[in-house]
């Protein structure tokens, strides 16, 4: 469905920020993107978008060079979904998500009943009609968050690029967004997502790429690529991938546990 090829790109020519980047993502795909910070994830997400020229390489979807599509056309694609921050402007949370109609509509055009009703069956089908109304910088992180998802819904494209959807989330809410992605691929989308938790790939994503200094580490299912030496490599700092017992059933899942030094509550004991 979506094809990363070669991926190059640079802010400054001398200065590579994607250096090779090649992965590819399926229907009903969760990939997650971990790295750490300035390897190049949101700038990988950029080009995607549309946002970003790449100096080289290929992103194809549905068999599309998208370096020949328009970026309305673009995003009948993709559908973005950024961290829950406030917004400069006082709008309610329906006009919000009314704003994932822009790409279907004329140049000038008011949404249509059409696009009204698209907006409130994607808020109904994510429990939060009841904030049509309310003032989007009034909402908790975890609503905002469900909102800029339903905007994405809205927009109709297949594939979701989320930023860190559980940025700045409690961890309730963290998990009500991880069990929305797995709802998500199960009805369909594909989602790329991009966190800075391994553990959530665990929990949400059958695909993972590693990333770092523009460059793809490793890629596969997340039982193969996440490992407690590619995130000691990765993070430059020493985790133990682990399996932990879930509710005495027999059933097991993986958590990655930093080991902490000076005597932290984490230190390898013998
Ligand atoms: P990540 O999302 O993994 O933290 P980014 O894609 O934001 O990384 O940044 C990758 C590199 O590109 C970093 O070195 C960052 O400083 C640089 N960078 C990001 N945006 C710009 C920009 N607009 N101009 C120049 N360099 C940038």
């Amino acid at each position: 469905m979506l094809q990363v090829e070669n991926l190059r790109f640079a802010y400054v020519s001398d200065q590579p920020v994607l250096r090779d980047v090649t992965f590819g993502l399926n229907g009903g795909d969760v990939l997650c993107v971990l790295g750490p910070n300035g390897t190049g994830k949101t700038t990988l997400l950029r080009c995607l978008l549309g946002l970003s020229r790449p100096a080289g390489g290929r992103i194809v979807l549905d068999g599309k060079d998208m370096s020949t599509v328009s970026s309305r056309a673009r995003a009948e694609y993709m559908a973005y979904v950024p961290q829950a921050s406030t917004i400069a402007f006082p709008y309610e949370a329906e006009e919000i998500v009314l704003m994932g109609r822009i790409a279907h509509l004329r140049v000038g055009a008011s949404p249509s009943k059409k696009d009204e009703s698209i907006c409130r069956e994607a808020m109904e089908s994510l429990g939060i009609s009841h904030l049509r109304r309310k003032m989007f910088n009034r909402l908790s992180g975890g609503e905002r968050q469900m909102v800029l998802v339903a905007r994405a819904m809205a927009q109709q494209a297949h594939i979701m690029a989320m930023d860190e959807p559980t940025a700045n989330l409690d961890y309730g809410n963290q998990v009500r967004i991880l069990r929305l992605v797995h709802h998500l691929a199960e009805e369909g989308y594909s989602i790329l997502l991009i966190t800075h938790f391994p553990d959530h790939a665990f929990l949400a994503c059958n695909q993972a790429v590693l990333m770092k200094d523009g460059l793809v580490k490793a890629r596969g299912s997340p039982e193969e690529v996440i490992t407690s030496e590619s995130l000691t490599r990765l993070y430059g700092t020493e985790v133990n991938v682990t399996e932990a017992p879930l509710c005495g059933c027999g059933l097991t899942a993986k958590v990655c546990v930093p080991l902490m030094s000076n005597g932290g509550r984490g230190e390898a004991t013998t």
